[in-house]
């Protein structure tokens, strides 16, 4: 259902909340305010719980799959007992679904009579399939697009290997998002260049740390029309079959039986918390719904639904009543289309300015050390007194930059509408990240906590301010 044709029946629901909340005196952005919104996050379970049902209830939930519209009907439930107007956007989302993946060397240099050599990997997402049986190629490995490209005819009929490391080091000294940048693009754009170079597959290293034979998916960029076989294989597995290569030719048995299906109907979640006094003016707070299917997304991005779902709560546990209404939205499929994101700003175009501000966590449940934002330089300043509550837990910096480019909300900051993002800790994010060990043990209850209280204050700090705070102004690419 849309925004817009919303039953009465919500709206009921919606005025009883709003009834109830207008006998408190709003603080606003009072000091006093925002460390009580803070310490209220801090003793809050709220966001956990929701956490474990999203991931021990439901599990995987890539768009399209019954989990992914399991989970649309879970965070719906959980903000109307709130008491929130909840609406469910509709949008048409991809609808892949993984099948059989196997990889074996079958040939190479100095390979003993019988024996073969198991290669792990999984498919990405978007990626064609090989015959049932499997095809058997030889293998180019290389080390980057100049490589690849300087092999010409010869990449015809074989399957090509991105052996791209990630930087470690990189994403232990804080620069993990960069590190993950430069692995990905060899994800996103490696088998459509080595598809349109006629290839018969293709694989890339997996993106990311540890060192425990993972492989890690995620979208492929492979278009209808010209799916090939799209797999990552394992860093390990990856630098063997980069050291077979070196002895001489090397042929690999792939199988990857992955299913391309007509689009599927699915949802964003929007829960709004009315404003008092400026109602037509939003602020949102938001995480992604989808996850990738091998594991349950608990990082990514279970913690950031769960982080703004509690956002609404902490406000309602205080009785606070925002100026600016507070929009909790839950994307989706921010893995593999955005489709719920270019569906929101669709319906919202005409209405983008009446956006004050964007807040979205999809960096996963590591420490908080403050927001990255790209608010104009000028209006900087105006977030001392938030940047102050924050400080004592540690999460107290402000980052400003020209342009977040998230995924779900790029497209509303190039509309002029500013980002603002959690400035997580991420050294150990990409261990987890796209794996099959992305499961609820690993994320940290108290840092969790301290997302909420970041994520609570900012977003009743935007929903409150007095002065403007600009427009978002992306440079031109
Ligand atoms: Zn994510």
């Amino acid at each position: 259902m849309n925004r817009r044709t919303r039953p009465p029946v919500l709206t009921l629901l919606a005025a009883s909340l709003m009834s109830a909340s207008a006998l408190a005196a709003s603080p606003g952005n009072d000091p006093a305010a925002l460390v009580k919104i803070r310490d209220t996050a801090l003793q809050s379970d709220y966001a956990w719980e929701r956490m474990a049902d999203m991931t021990d209830l439901i599990g995987p939930r890539l768009s399209g799959s019954p989990g992914a519209a399991a989970a649309v009907t879970q965070v719906a439930e959980a903000m109307r007992k709130l008491g929130a107007r909840v609406s469910l956007q509709p949008i048409k989302v991809p609808h892949w679904v993984r099948g059989k993946e196997t990889g074996e060397l079958v040939e190479y240099r100095g390979r003993p009579a019988g024996v073969t050599q198991n290669v792990v990997l999984t498919a990405l997402g978007g990626s064609g399939a090989t015959p049932d049986s499997g095809l058997v190629a030889p293998v180019l490995v290389v080390a980057n697009f100049d490589e690849l490209k300087a092999l010409g005819s010869q990449v015809k009929g074989r399957i090509v290997l991105f052996d791209v490391p990630f930087d470690q080091h990189m994403a232990a000294r804080g620069l993990a998002g960069q590190a993950y940048g430069h692995g990905s693009s060899y994800r996103r754009d490696g088998p459509r260049l080595a598809a349109e170079m006629g290839a018969a597959a293709a694989l890339v290293r997996s993106v990311g740390g540890a060192a425990y034979r993972l492989p890690h998916t995620g979208a492929s960029g492979l278009q209808e029309n010209a799916r090939i076989p799209a797999a990552a294989v394992t860093a390990e597995d990856s630098m063997l079959m980069a050291r077979l290569a070196q002895r001489g030719p090397l042929s690999m048995r792939l199988v990857l039986t992955p299913k391309n299906l007509p689009d599927a109907d699915s949802y964003n979640v929007i829960a709004d918390l009315p404003g008092s006094d400026r109602p037509d003016e939003i602020v949102i707070v938001s995480g992604h719904l989808d996850s990738w299917d091998l594991a349950t997304g608990a990082h990514d991005d279970a913690a950031g639904v769960a982080s703004a779902m509690a956002v609404l709560d902490t406000l309602k546990k205080l009785d606070y009543r925002p100026r600016r209404t507070i929009r909790m939205i839950a994307w989706m499929n921010e893995e593999n289309g955005t489709r719920g994101a270019r569906g929101y700003l669709a319906a919202e175009q005409a209405n983008t300015d009446k956006h004050f501000g964007a807040i979205e966590s999809d960096n996963g449940a590591g420490r908080p050390f403050g927001l990255r934002s790209s608010v104009a330089p000028q209006s900087v300043k105006l977030f001392q007194p938030l940047q102050a509550a924050l400080q004592p837990i540690g999460a107290g910096v402000f980052q400003r930059q020209d342009a977040l480019q998230t995924g779900d909300l790029s497209g509303l900051e190039r509309a002029g509408v500013p980002s603002f993002a959690p400035l997580i800790d991420t050294s150990a994010y990409f261990d987890y990240h796209h794996t099959a060990a992305d499961t609820l043990d690993k994320v940290d209850p108290d840092n969790l906590r301290r997302h909420v209280a970041l994520m609570t204050a900012t977003a009743w700090f935007l929903a409150n301010m007095e002065q403007p705070i600009g427009r978002a102004n992306v440079p031109e690419r």
